[in-house]
């Protein structure tokens, strides 16, 4: 018997986080994962999914355009509603979180859904104070952008958040 909580506890349930939890659970392990946010991460969330989806929606005008030469015509001029994309993209990434999050608990993987940190060599604490230890633990929380060297020629460039806002209110 393990003097452990669990073999394996996993920050983030994103792409790695997601996939590592189910391998190691498929071995037998005794998995945990921690998620903050909503489980899928960037890539489900914010990142390929929704983004091809944004992509393939923004085609369509041109297939409506040449459609004309190759014998098509429609009764009425195409119209688009933003709220009805969104709407649909929306749905699309939450039955992929849902999937994720089934496919999770089909292995038998734990989940907590809040905030986890490293609070000691085998030990995680969650955001509601429990502790719990494990005998590995991996951080999959992703990553996040940086500015990096403010006197590199080329960081006036890079966007930040107050850059964009004040080009954002300068436009409008
Ligand atoms: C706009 C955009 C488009 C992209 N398009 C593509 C693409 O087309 N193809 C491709 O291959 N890749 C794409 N990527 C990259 C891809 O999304 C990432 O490589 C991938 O999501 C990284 O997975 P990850 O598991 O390392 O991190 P993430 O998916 O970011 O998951 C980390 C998770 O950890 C959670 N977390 C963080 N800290 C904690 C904590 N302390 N406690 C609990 N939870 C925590 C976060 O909420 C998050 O859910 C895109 C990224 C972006 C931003």
């Amino acid at each position: 018997m393990s003097q452990y909580d669990v073999d394996l506890f996993v920050i983030g349930a994103g792409s790695g986080g997601v996939r590592a939890a189910r391998i190691a659970s498929g071995y037998g392990a005794r998995v945990a994962v921690a998620e903050e946010y909503r489980i899928g991460g960037t890539c489900v969330i914010r990142g390929c999914v929704p983004k091809k989806l944004l992509v393939y929606a923004s085609r369509f005008p041109d297939g409506f355009e040449d459609s004309a030469g190759f014998g098509w015509s429609f009764p009425a001029e195409p119209t688009f509603s933003w709220a009805a994309l969104i709407a649909a993209k929306d749905k699309e990434i939450a039955r992929l979180s849902g999937l994720y999050e089934q496919n999770l608990a089909k292995a038998g993987v734990a989940i907590h859904r809040q905030r986890a940190v490293v609070a000691g060599p085998n030990a995680v604490r969650l955001a509601d104070g429990t502790e719990i230890t494990a005998e590995r633990i991996l951080v999959a929380a992703g990553g996040g952008p940086t500015v990096g060297d403010s006197r590199a020629p080329s960081s006036r460039f890079r966007p930040t958040r107050r850059s964009i806002s004040l080009s954002c209110r300068r436009k409008s």
